[in-house]
């Protein structure tokens, strides 16, 4: 489906969701199926995991690097998680204002809000699993992790829930993926038809010369 000329200045959403709860399939299906979206690929200070790629999961690069792009105010915003720096690229905002575009931030609850301070009109969107028993499972079934460390992700999951439901704009729960999906993608048409959004400068009003007595 083609949609609308956009009459807002580029929308900026944020994704979270405890590891598991099926956030990066989603952000990855709105990339495909929504036009003019755009995925944030952060910087990290963390080493690539299985088939991750440069540029594509993220752009990887040691402490040193990291810091220059944080004096040079690369960042619209940044953080340390599990000891390692991780942060969003401002050229993504930029490109998303002047494309009017939709830019994904696939980040934490703390990036989010970081943003939300910045620009106000961000949307943060929080993603639940459908229950901590079926989280457990799904970080289980991807046999990656040991024991220690699915208990360390539950604890930090809990936390994560309880700070995303409280602070962020919409709560969306993955029981299934399709209903995610189609809750998610409303949620995006609705935030880029928002009044507050819409500038009327973009229809060039001045410009329709068929009042009466011209
Ligand atoms: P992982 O190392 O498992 O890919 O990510 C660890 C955590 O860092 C996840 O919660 C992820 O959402 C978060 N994260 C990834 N990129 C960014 C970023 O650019 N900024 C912030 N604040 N968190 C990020």
């Amino acid at each position: 489906m083609t949609e609308s000329t956009p009459l807002h200045p580029g929308l900026l959403l944020v994704l979270s969701a405890p590891s598991g709860a099926g956030k990066t399939t989603l952000a990855h299906r709105l990339m495909r199926e929504l036009s003019s979206t755009i995925f944030s690929v952060s910087v990290t200070t963390r080493r690539p995991r299985g088939k991750e790629q440069e540029g594509v999961d993220y752009h990887f690069v040691d402490v040193a690097t990291f810091q220059q792009k944080i004096e040079r105010g690369e960042f619209v915003e940044w953080a340390e998680v599990h000891g390692h720096f991780y942060g969003s690229p401002q050229s993504v905002v930029e490109e998303a204002r002047a494309r009017r575009g939709t830019a994904i931030f696939d980040i934490d609850v703390q990036g989010g809000q970081a943003i939300k301070r910045k620009h106000p009109d961000a949307v943060l969107v929080f993603v639940l699993p459908p229950s901590m028993e079926e989280l457990e499972r799904r970080l289980r079934d991807r046999k990656t992790d040991s024991d220690e460390t699915i208990r360390r992700r539950m604890l930090a999951a809990r936390s994560e829930i309880e700070r995303g439901v409280a602070s962020y704009d919409y709560v969306i729960v993955n029981d299934d993926i399709e209903r995610a999906f189609q809750e998610l993608r409303s949620v995006v048409v609705a935030e880029r038809c928002r009044r507050g959004r819409v500038d009327l400068s973009m229809m060039k009003l001045e410009k329709t010369a068929s009042e009466p007595g011209r």
